[in-house]
């Protein structure tokens, strides 16, 4: 990552205190998105809740079931692998029936329009791709949990082809190529971050003139720095989140309401 300070490296989470609520207004954002020719929006698993996937943070999401498996103890240990592939399989259904709802359109309708120049999810279920945004326009700082990758030498290897070797005896997958250690394609807490997708992210959040957070509860680092960046860049920055965040503060509007209902009422989707 070149001359990336340390803190972009790893994926860490900094603790929630809750911001200042600000007034809403959908037709301030209606404005917003005339007025803009760079539009930019960051996506968190508040996006999804509509599309019946669990978020992290929120009452009944999945934090409330289990604390999450930090990438060195997945590594350090048989038991949590066992443990990380048993809850994959756990929610996997749920992944894989769930389709787009009016959030995801709403932006896809906007890329669509030219206004839209790029999103960036840490969204793990690929629901942006399946709205109809093309890939080369999502940039997916978390990964993706549809397949899974050996971490030794990189080999692609399919859920469905995982879930046969461990439906037995939960036998833990390892590579077909090398027998190294295959994991879902996602990036867990103290993984480091990919690449490519962070300088994509940061080209785009410093091309944006105006950029919209949607469903994050902005705690998890470094994702969660490239509001703060747009804003420093001149961006104007919208968030858009049931809950108060850390960076209200610092936007220009803040709408504390359901995403679908707010995005299909201001792009005119449901
Ligand atoms: P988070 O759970 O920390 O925060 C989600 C935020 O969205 C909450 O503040 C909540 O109030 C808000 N929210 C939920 N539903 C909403 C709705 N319908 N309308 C408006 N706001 C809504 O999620 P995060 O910030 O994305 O961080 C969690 C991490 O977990 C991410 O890095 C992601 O990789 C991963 N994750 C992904 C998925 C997914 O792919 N769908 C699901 C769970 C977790
Ligand atoms: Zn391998």
């Amino acid at each position: 990552l070149g001359t990336a300070p340390a803190v972009w490296l790893y994926c860490t989470q900094l603790a929630h205190s809750a911001g200042a609520a600000m007034t809403t207004d959908r037709d301030e954002l209606k404005q917003l998105l005339v007025d803009a020719n760079n539009v930019v929006a960051f996506t968190g698993a508040g996006i999804s809740t509509e599309s019946g996937i669990p978020d992290f943070r929120s009452p009944g999401g999945i934090w409330t079931k289990y604390q999450p498996i930090d990438f060195r103890d997945f590594m350090g240990s048989e038991e949590m692998r066992r443990e990380s592939w048993r809850r994959k399989f756990a929610t996997d259904e749920t992944m894989r029936q769930a389709t787009a709802n009016a959030g995801h359109r709403a932006l896809a309708r906007l890329h669509e329009d030219g206004k839209l120049k790029a999103l960036i999810t840490q969204n793990i279920d690929g629901l942006h791709q399946a709205s109809g945004v093309p890939d080369e326009a999502v940039i997916e700082l978390h990964g993706n949990t549809t397949y899974a990758t050996c971490l030794d030498c990189g080999e692609r290897h399919e859920i469905a082809w995982a879930k046969q070797v461990f439906s037995d005896d939960e036998t833990i997958p390892s590579c077909v190529v090398c027998d190294g250690i295959v994991k879902t394609a996602t990036i867990s807490f103290g993984q480091s971050m990919p690449e490519d997708e962070m300088l994509r992210a940061q080209d785009a959040t410093l091309a944006a003139d105006l950029f919209i957070v949607l469903g994050s509860s902005l705690v998890v680092y470094p994702a969660a720095g490239f509001p703060i960046m747009a804003k420093q860049n001149g961006a104007k920055l919208v968030i858009i989140n049931r809950e108060p965040t850390d960076q209200d503060s610092l936007a220009d509007l803040v709408i504390n309401a359901e995403i679908g209902a707010t995005m299909g009422y201001v792009v005119g989707v449901n």
